[in-house]
């Protein structure tokens, strides 16, 4: 298994971090793709690259829940690491719009995420898109780019058929599935015919949106099993299919073979 989405790189891993990688190993997790957040997180990150070499894969980007009167710093500072550096990032991310909380910076996270979408395109680096309460913005923003659309996820997808119709019109994208599949209140189980195994990523967004059994608790690698069984019996198809296609998804998106 890969799970696609982790922020083992944070502080609510610093007391055990260790373990939990092994505790992932033991699983069968083989990878863990590492979604930056800011200039802050990309420091940390690098330290897991260093620690971890095999074990985990590097993004960069500037999530848009960081974006607020700095935003153009915090950009022209990642830019100009990919400039030198763009072979070490297996994806630019996590990027998008995040309108949830707050809508004051709506026009700024939409001018962030058409500049991170073209640094998809000049380094040739798949997307990782965090999308809440924005999916208007970020289809408007894929519809009006000035370069083809690059490849990429929408992580923790949890928008509706209909949205999946509207994206697939504009490219043919990966799924990020996580946790809140496993929640009773959630639709995403049933997207999963919908997007279809062949672009299923599996994740965890730890610490974050601990599946059942775990649910509510801090989340690690190791729980991406509970989200491969759900999903598995949910498609009817044995788990090892589902931990399979989906690492060779995330290898083939993120070029980790
Ligand atoms: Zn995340």
């Amino acid at each position: 298994m890969i799970d696609s989405h982790s922020h083992i790189y944070s502080d609510a891993f610093d007391a055990d971090r260790q373990q939990v990688v092994e505790r992932a190993l033991q699983a069968g997790v083989t990878h863990v793709v590492l979604p930056n957040e800011n200039l802050a997180s990309l420091t940390r990150i690098r330290q897991m690259k260093l620690d971890y070499p095999q074990f985990v894969s590097m993004s960069i980007g500037l999530h848009p829940e960081e974006i607020n009167a700095d935003f153009r710093e915090q950009l022209s500072a990642m830019n100009a690491i990919l400039e030198q550096q763009h072979k070490q990032f297996v994806a630019i991310g996590e990027i998008g719009i995040d309108l949830y909380w707050d809508r004051t910076w709506r026009n700024e996270q939409i001018i962030a995420l058409t500049e991170q979408l073209r640094w998809c395109h000049t380094f040739n680096i798949p997307f990782i898109i965090h999308c809440r309460e924005g999916i208007d913005e970020i289809i408007s923003v894929l519809s009006s780019l000035t370069h083809p659309v690059p490849r990429g996820v929408f992580h923790s997808f949890t928008g509706t058929a209909h949205d999946i119709t509207r994206l697939r019109a504009i490219g043919d994208f990966y799924f990020g599935v996580n946790g809140i599949v496993t929640f009773k209140n959630s639709n995403v189980r049933e997207l999963l015919p919908i997007i279809g195994l062949n672009r299923i990523l599996v994740e965890t967004d730890a610490p974050y949106l601990a599946p059942v059994p775990h649910r509510g608790k801090r989340n690690e690698p190791a729980f991406v099993a509970h989200v491969v069984n759900f999903i598995a019996s949910q498609l009817g198809v044995a788990p090892h299919e589902v931990a399979q296609t989906t690492a060779n998804n995330a290898a083939t998106l993120f070029s980790l073979h």
